[in-house]
This record gives structure tokens, C-alpha cells and sequence, in this order.
């Protein structure tokens, strides 16, 4: 036997105690998910503390096994490795191969040999095998050993029924499995931090939903558009992800109408979490993630935040509180969600707010303005009007609802009694 594989390992730190099991379980679920499109022939196999991928009879798979291996929340090291029998024999003869392909800087490179044995019954103890696989090394090679820095690390393990031997080693993207954590509904908006506040929470477990207010009936859909690419692009990390679309603009009209004047705002915050606290409550969600970063614009004062806060029932969870905006951009970045944030879009917060954002609030004056409306039936209002889409990993090649949103996203100015995402009943 001679197989190419991959092993998927993750941080021992986090699977202290009972939750080891669950966790595990999830990450092999999400593995699956995540090799899923690549058709027939992918096995994914599980050993202890270990995930095995492999595609026996497809070697073209095997540099794309190890990108998705990488791109799963809670894998935090991915060795792409040879998978043989359970011989010192089979072991030394992978390890030389593998060791000869390794293209190392130095032309007589050092190296060394970790060995470790996740079941206790071989002959040989760990150090003997890694001696023993060392010896073939020189004699093969002509390389020097150099335990304490190697140009060259062979890591071997000798599983129940087979040995593993393996010379590269990426890092995975680490965190906790999503899911493992419960569900949350993410605030999306079309700018850079909600995504990337988004994404965090699903490297802290949780698999995320999305709510997006749009300003229809008084924009038009490029916020719906984007909002629709940025979920594409994050079900990257969790698969498929449940968009609801929410038009605000007769609700920002309201307020307008009653002179929210300075607290416009966060007033039209606080109906942001209204209503995505009880979506969340009506679709299994326990908490909301928002974008927020404290002080970074004058509506994320510390008041301001305690104000919009006071009327969610949910944990309001803020991952990206104490981020700078350069980090957060940088992370963007990387993420991909950049490059969908950075397109122009008609953002509903700054329709009909004056320029002037009061800092300082109070849960109290919030109240008082809230009067003038009827918030409760504002609130519900807004629910009937959400328009949920089932969005698929953009990578993926699967029917989705992304040629639906394109017939159903008026322009502006067209009939708004059509059935919409976007515009108001
Ligand atoms: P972002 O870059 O995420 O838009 P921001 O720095 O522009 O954030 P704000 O516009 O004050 O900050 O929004 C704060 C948070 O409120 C956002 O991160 C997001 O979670 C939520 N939010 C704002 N606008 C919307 C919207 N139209 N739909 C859904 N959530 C929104
Ligand atoms: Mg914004």
C-alpha cells in the first residue's frame, strides 16, 4: 500500500474534557461538507485525534484536498502525507521518498526524524523507528541528522492499521469547528466590518445566519447585490448560509417624519436589533454579531452601543470591538470580503440621517423618541417584508438562489406591489 493522503490535525488545547467528542464530530461534519463538490472518490476517514482525507484513484485532487483541508475553520495543521503498511520496512521507504522530494534550501540538508506511535502494540518503541528511519535517511541521502534545527522534519506515525509519514506542514486555519458553538444571526451591512465580525464568530464555533436592511424602497438593490456576494463568500467557511433581506426605507421615513433628528441614527439601530433579535428568536439563532468597533465612527460611541444594546434580548456579541480599522481591513484582505466591500453601494444608514450623530445617548431619550411611532407594529412590519435566500459557497457549482434574486430585485422606480426582495409592500 501506497497512498496519498492528507491529515487534518487540531489544537489539543481546546478539546479538554466533555466537549471532545461533539467537537470532533463537527469538524468531521464540516470536513465532509467541504469536500462534498468534488464529486465521487474523496474518503474522508477518521483516526484518533487525527482527519484523514484522501481520493484513491483521483491524484489530480490532491493539491485541491489540501487548499480546502486549509480553509476549514478549527483544522489547525494540514500534512500532506503517504499513508503505507504498518512495517519499520513500508515506513523507511515512504520516508526516504518523501525526504528526496523535499527540495530543501541547502544543498546537503539536515534532518530529523519524529516518530510517534498513537497505538501502543508495534515492536518497535518511537525511538527505535525514528533510528531506524534515520539510518535509511543517511545511507539513501547522505544527509546529517540535526535534531534540534532540521532543514528536513519527517513526522511518522503509526496508527491501528497503518502508518502515516509525512514532510510538509501547513497551518490550518485554527478556531473551533462552526456549529460546535450554537447559531448566531450576523447584522450585515455592505461595508468592511460586519463580515470580517461575521467570520470571526464562526472561528469561535458559531455558524451564522444574516440579516441585511436595505433602504427599498428608496434605493435601489446594490446593497441586496452585495450583501448576497459577501454571504457567497463567507459560506465558504460554514457552507451554505440563510440570508434575510429587510427593506428599512419606510421605517427611516418614519422617523424622519418625527424628527429623530440627531438620534436618527441610532435610532434606526435600534430597529436593526428589534428586528433581528426576533428573527433570531424565530429561527433557532441565540445571539447577534454586529460590525461594531468601539469610537470608530460617532454612532459606535460607548453610550451609543449600550443604547442600541438596551433593546436586544439576545447576547449582542461585537468580535471586532476592539479592532482597528487597519487590522480589520488587513483581515478583510485576506478574507476576500474586501473586494465585494470596497464596490459603491447606496447604504440605507445614510439615507435621510442628518449629518449630525449624537454621541451621547440614552436608552431613556431613545424611548421617549420611539413613542412618536408605533414601534411594535414598525417592528413587525419590517418581518413581514424580510425575503430570505439560501445562499451557496460561491466556489460551488450548485443551483442556488442567486438567478431568482435577479429577477425578483426591482430597479427603482418599478412596480413596487411586485412580489420583491427589496421593495415595500
Ligand atoms: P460596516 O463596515 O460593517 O458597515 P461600519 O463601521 O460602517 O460597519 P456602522 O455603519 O455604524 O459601522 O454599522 C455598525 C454595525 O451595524 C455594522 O457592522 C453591522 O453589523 C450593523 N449594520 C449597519 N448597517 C446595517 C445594515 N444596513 N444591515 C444590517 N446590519 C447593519
Ligand atoms: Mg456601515
Amino acid at each position: 500500500m501506497r497512498q496519498p493522503c492528507v491529515l487534518l490535525k487540531y489544537g489539543e488545547l481546546a478539546l479538554k474534557g466533555r466537549n471532545r467528542g461533539r467537537f470532533e464530530q463537527q469538524l468531521l461534519d464540516n470536513v465532509r461538507r467541504s469536500v462534498a463538490g468534488l464529486g465521487p472518490g474523496v474518503r474522508v476517514r477518521r483516526r484518533r485525534g487525527v482527519i484523514v482525507l484522501s481520493a484513491p484513484g483521483r491524484p489530480g485532487l490532491h493539491a485541491e484536498l489540501v487548499a480546502r483541508a486549509r480553509e476549514v475553520i478549527g483544522v489547525s495543521v494540514v500534512q500532506p502525507a503517504l499513508r503505507v503498511d504498518r512495517t519499520p520496512e513500508a515506513a523507511a521507504a515512504a520516508a526516504v521518498e518523501l525526504a528526496r522530494g523535499a527540495r530543501p534550501d541547502r544543498s546537503v540538508p539536515r534532518f530529523a526524524v519524529r516518530a510517534r506511535r498513537r497505538q501502543k502494540d508495534f515492536p518497535l518503541t518511537s525511538g527505535e523507528l525514528a533510528a531506524l528511519i534515520g539510518a535509511e535517511i543517511g545511507t539513501e541521502l547522505g544527509w546529517p541528522v540535526d535534531l534540534s534545527t532540521p532543514d528536513v522534519e519527517v513526522a511518522v506515525e503509526v496508527d491501528r492499521r497503518e502508518i502515516f509519514v509525512a514532510v510538509e506542514r501547513h497551518h490550518g486555519r485554527g478556531g473551533l469547528p462552526v456549529g460546535c458553538s450554537g447559531r448566531a444571526l450576523a447584522l450585515l451591512s455592505g461595508g468592511y466590518d460586519s463580515p470580517v465580525a461575521a467570520h470571526r464568530a464562526m472561528r469561535r464555533g458559531l455558524a451564522c445566519d444574516f440579516v441585511h436592511f436595505t433602504g427599498a424602497p428608496l434605493t435601489g438593490p446594490s446593497s441586496a447585490y452585495k450583501a448576497y456576494a459577501l454571504v457567497r463568500r463567507l459560506a465558504r467557511y460554514q457552507g451554505e448560509g440563510r440570508l434575510w433581506l429587510i427593506p428599512l426605507g419606510h421605517a427611516q421615513r418614519e422617523l424622519a417624519l418625527v424628527g429623530a433628528g440627531s438620534l436618527h441614527v441610532v435610532a434606526q439601530r435600534r430597529l436593526m436589533v428589534r428586528a433581528a433579535d426576533r428573527l433570531a428568536r424565530r429561527h433557532g439563532a441565540q445571539a447577534l454579531v454586529t460590525g461594531d468597533s468601539l469610537g470608530q465612527v460617532s454612532s459606535q460611541t460607548l453610550s451609543n452601543l449600550a443604547t442600541v444594546e438596551d433593546v436586544a434580548t439576545l447576547p449582542l456579541l461585537r468580535p471586532l470591538l476592539a479592532w482597528d480599522k487597519e487590522e480589520i481591513m488587513a483581515e478583510a484582505r485576506r478574507l476576500g470580503t474586501a473586494e465585494i466591500s470596497r464596490l459603491p453601494d447606496e447604504d440605507c444608514c445614510t439615507l435621510l440621517a442628518p449629518r449630525r450623530v449624537a454621541t451621547r445617548t440614552t436608552p431613556g431619550s431613545l424611548a421617549r423618541l420611539e413613542q412618536r411611532l408605533d414601534v411594535e407594529a414598525t417592528v413587525e412590519n419590517l418581518l413581514t417584508k424580510a425575503r430570505l435566500l439560501h445562499v451557496a459557497p460561491e466556489e460551488e457549482d450548485v443551483q442556488d438562489d442567486a438567478a431568482g434574486l435577479a429577477d425578483d430585485i426591482p430597479a427603482r422606480g418599478d412596480d413596487a406591489d411586485a412580489p420583491s426582495a427589496v421593495a415595500a409592500s
